[in-house]
C-alpha cells in the first residue's frame, strides 16, 4: 500500500524543492501518496490563518509531513508557521545530521554529527516581559519530564543507527538549577544505556570550540532549545552551509521533516535553488518510517551527482537549476545504481 504523506510546498524557494523532493523520493522505489497542502501567508485571505486547521488535521492523519520553508514576517503579522506546527503537534524532538560530503566546499572533512535540539522549552516557551521601562525579563524553562525525554531520545537514536557516543551540552556551571536540572536528567537516563552507549558532558562555550577545533570527536549530541538551534547551525557550517543540512521534528503522534534554512525569498521562482537539504530530509523520512534500504539509495544518489559536480546548483559551484539537479538524482536511482557499503555515518543520517 502507498505511504501516505502531508506535502506542505512552503512559499519562496519552498514549492520548486518540494517538487524536487517528491520526484526524487517517487524514485526510491518506496510508493508514496501525497497530500499537498498549503500554509503561509499565500493561505491567510482564503483561511484568516497561516496554518489552516485542515493542514493539521492532514498531518494528523498521516503522522508524517515534507515541509518547504515558510516566511515568518519579522517584526509584525503571524507567529511563525514552523514554531505553531512543532508546538499543536508536541514535536518535542529536532534532528538536524550533519555530515560532510565529497563535493561540498567546506573547511573540513569527515564531519559526522547528529544534533539532537529539544523543541518545546527553555527559553522559546516565549514567556517574556517588561520590568519597568528599562528592563525585559525572559523565562527560561526546563523540566525533567522534557529534559529526560529528549535524553532518552538521543540515545535511543544512537543506539537504533550504530553511533557510539552521546554528549550533553549545557551551562551548568552558571545556570545551576535550570541546566543543573538539564544535565542531571541526561546522566540519569544515560545510566540506563551504560555499557552499550558512552556518555560525556560539555559545556557549550567548550562544545563550541572543540567543534569547530576537532569535530571528529563528536558524534551525537543533545541540547536544550536555545544552545540546539545555535550549535546546529555551526554544525551546518562546518559541513558546508545550510543548502545541504537536513531536519525532522519528531513528536510521539507525528514527525515533520523539512530542511534547516528558509524561505531564501531573493531566489523564489528561478529554478536557482539547492534541493539537497529537503531531499535529505526526505531520506530521514524513510528511515523513520523503516526503510533505511531506501534512504541509503537516496542519499548515495545525491552523494554521488554531488562528487561528480556537473549536474549542481550554484552553491555548489554549479550552474544546474533545481529540476535539472533532481532529475540527475533520479536518474541515478532509476538506472539503478547499487548503493555503496554504508557507512556509519549513512547509517545515521
Ligand atoms: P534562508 O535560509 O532562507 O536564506 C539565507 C541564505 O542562505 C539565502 O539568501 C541563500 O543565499 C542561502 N540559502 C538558503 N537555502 C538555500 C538553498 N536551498 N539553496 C541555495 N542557497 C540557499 O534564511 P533567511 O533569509 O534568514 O530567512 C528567510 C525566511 O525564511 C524568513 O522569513 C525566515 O523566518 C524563514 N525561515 C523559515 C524556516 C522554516 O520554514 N523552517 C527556517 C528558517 C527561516
Amino acid at each position: 500500500m502507498a505511504q501516505r504523506v502531508t506535502l506542505i510546498r512552503g512559499d519562496g524557494i519552498g514549492p520548486e524543492l518540494a517538487e524536487a523532493t517528491r520526484r526524487v523520493l517517487d524514485a526510491s522505489g518506496v510508493a508514496f501518496d501525497w497530500d499537498v497542502v498549503d500554509a503561509g501567508e499565500g493561505v491567510m485571505a482564503e483561511y484568516g490563518t497561516p496554518l489552516p486547521d485542515h493542514v493539521l488535521e492532514s498531518i494528523r492523519r498521516n503522522r508524517l509531513a515534507i515541509k518547504g520553508p515558510i516566511t515568518t514576517p519579522v517584526g509584525e503579522g503571524f507567529r511563525s508557521v514552523n514554531v505553531a506546527l512543532r508546538q499543536a503537534l508536541g514535536l518535542y524532538a529536532n534532528l538536524r545530521p550533519a555530515r560532510s560530503m565529497k563535493g561540498v566546499q567546506s573547511r573540513y572533512e569527515n564531519v559526522d554529527l547528529v544534533i539532537v535540539r529539544e523543541n518545546t522549552e527553555d527559553l522559546y516557551a516565549g514567556i517574556e516581559h517588561m520590568v519597568g521601562p528599562d528592563a525585559a525579563e525572559s523565562i527560561k524553562i526546563i523540566t525533567r519530564a522534557a529534559s529526560e525525554r529528549i535524553a532518552r531520545f538521543a540515545f535511543d537514536y544512537a543506539v537504533a543507527n550504530g553511533r557510539h557516543k552521546v554528549t550533553a551540552v549545557h551551562k551548568a556551571n552558571i545556570m545551576k538549577l535550570s541546566d543543573g536540572l538539564f544535565l542531571e536528567s541526561c546522566r540519569t537516563v544515560a545510566a540506563a544505556y551504560a555499557g552499550r552507549i558512552e556518555f560525556e558532558d560539555r559545556i557549550v562555550d567548550n562544545m563550541c570550540m572543540q567543534l569547530v577545533q576537532k569535530p571528529e570527536l563528536y558524534d551525537v549530541l543533545v541540547l536544550p532549545n536555545l544552545y540546539g538551534d545555535i550549535v546546529s547551525d555551526l554544525a551546518a557550517g562546518l559541513v558546508g552551509g545550510l543548502g545541504v543540512a537536513p531536519g525532522a521534528n519528531i513528536g510521539p503522534e507525528a514527525a515533520v521533516f523539512e530542511a534547516v534554512h528558509g524561505s531564501a525569498p531573493k531566489y523564489a521562482g528561478l529554478n536557482k535553488a539547492n534541493p539537497t537539504a529537503l531531499i535529505l530530509s526526505g531520506a530521514l523520512m524513510l528511515r523513520h518510517i523503516g526503510r533505511a534500504d531506501a534512504a541509503e539509495r537516496v542519499e548515495a544518489a545525491v552523494r554521488d551527482v554531488i562528487a561528480e559536480g556537473v549536474t549542481v546548483t550554484y552553491d555548489l559551484g554549479g550552474t544546474a537549476g533545481t529540476s535539472e539537479f533532481a532529475t540527475a538524482i533520479v536518474q541515478r536511482l532509476e538506472a539503478g545504481r547499487p548503493a555503496k557499503q554504508p557507512t556509519a555515518s549513512a547509517r545515521a543520517s
